[in-house]
């Protein structure tokens, strides 16, 4: 049992003497059989969430209605949730009814794919009621149960399927893969959020390409917001999802912000994909230079370098990380003269003119021209009249 497992045993032990059954369930179970790092460990239980919370004394209500209580236990958390089935879904996402149920296997059978309806109890036993670990060995994502009606309940769920492939470098099994493809319209129904989230988990996946030549394959792509040019696209070395993004949106030929907005990406993200861009821009135009590696700062130097090797655009022979440490100034903080500066040393008041100076002195110092040094800079100012002294 790893480590992440031993360590949430307790509750798995107390919910045992309380005369519950518990096990843990999921993800966890699966990424221990692909010796792949656990992350989140759930729980699955027999108790109903209130009998969960007289059992511990530090809990969160998050989703009871659902029957998950997240339980605090030694700096960790866990969501232990009551055995459930489902059914009457409406809209293709929700479930109209949950019910909570005292049986581990009707539990298991609720879930996704039988690689995720995995359980393991406080001994290390494993149980498998659809065959989970064959498709394990066998590298494949099958639904459990009947795939169109598991899509038809949950729409999602198919990205999920792509989003596992993308993840594990798994395939998906026929019969699933068709049910993806003549149930895809299903995705209309289901969040730009939730959307956004498989997508994301894609683009930072070890097989990002496999996985969206599937979502072309089964024509998912048609319904996602922009994606209907994709075709086969190359990541090369990107890692950072800004980066991904970037290769995704250069390959899309679409306008950064308003396709980020769409899909409601941060404010954070959008800024460095749209500079990331711009330098893919500008370098696959016209070269790299002092000015462009100045302008776009080290981090989105390198990110754009990356993103053009693996469009196949960077010549690759430019150094970029030698060319921006011997920048005679690498970033605008660094000038060491400021606005307060040429204010003091003006007979005008202050106005655009002090940024376009800043500006100028800055581009000198990058053509060596000018050192970056106070009285130097003030005298070429004065010299070159973009200051009016006192
Ligand atoms: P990871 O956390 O690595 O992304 P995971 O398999 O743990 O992968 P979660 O989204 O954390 O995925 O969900 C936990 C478990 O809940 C899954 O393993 C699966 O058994 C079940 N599950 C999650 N989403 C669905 C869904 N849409 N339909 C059916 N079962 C689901
Ligand atoms: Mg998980």
């Amino acid at each position: 049992m790893k480590q992440e497992f031993i360590k949430a045993l307790p509750i798995l032990k107390k919910l045992e003497a309380a005369g519950y059954e518990a096990y843990f369930v999921g993800g966890a179970v699966r990424d221990q059989y692909l010796s792949r790092p656990v992350n989140d460990v759930d729980i699955a239980t027999s108790a109903t969430p209130a009998e969960v919370k007289v059992i511990f004394r530090k809990t969160i209500d998050v989703g009871i209605e659902h029957g998950t209580v997240v339980v605090l236990f030694e700096d960790n958390h866990y969501e232990v949730t009551t055995f459930r089935s489902e059914s009457e879904y409406v809209d293709f996402r929700h479930p109209s009814k949950v019910s909570f149920i005292r049986n581990l296997r009707e539990d298991m059978a609720r879930r996704d794919f039988t690689i995720n309806a995995l359980a393991m109890d406080s001994d290390g036993k494993i149980y498998d009621y659809f065959s989970g670990q064959a498709d394990l060995e066998n590298r494949c994502i099958r639904a459990v149960n009947d795939p169109i009606e598991r899509f038809n309940e949950d729409a999602l769920r198919m990205l999920r399927a792509i989003r596992f492939e993308g993840q594990l470098g798994f395939d998906i099994e026929e019969a699933t893969k068709a049910a993806i493809a003549s149930c895809v319209d299903n995705i209309r129904h289901v969040s730009q959020e939730r959307i956004t989230t498989e997508i994301e988990k894609i683009l930072v996946s070890s097989c990002t390409e496999k996985a969206l030549e599937a979502i072309v394959a089964t024509k998912l792509h048609l319904y996602l917001a922009g994606l209907t040019g994709l075709s086969s696209v190359s990541f090369g070395d990107t890692v950072s999802l800004a980066e991904r993004w970037s290769v995704l949106l250069l390959h899309l030929e679409a306008e950064p912000v308003s396709f980020l907005q769409e899909w409601r990406c941060s404010n954070e993200l959008t800024r460095t994909v749209q500079s990331i861009m711009r330098t893919v821009g500008a370098v696959e135009g016209f070269g790299w230079s002092d000015h462009r590696l100045f302008e776009a700062g080290i981090t989105t130097a390198k990110s754009a370098e990356k993103v053009m090797l693996a469009r196949g655009t960077s010549v690759g022979s430019y150094p970029v990380d030698k060319a921006f440490q011997a920048l005679p100034i690498k970033e605008a903080s660094a000038l060491a003269v400021s606005g307060r500066d040429l204010i003091k040393w003006s007979a005008i008041a202050a106005g655009p003119w002090i940024g376009e100076a800043l500006t100028l002195a800055i581009q000198a110092i990058l053509a060596r021209q000018l050192e970056n040094e106070k009285e130097q800079i003030k005298a070429w100012l004065i010299q070159n009249k973009l200051i009016q002294v006192k």
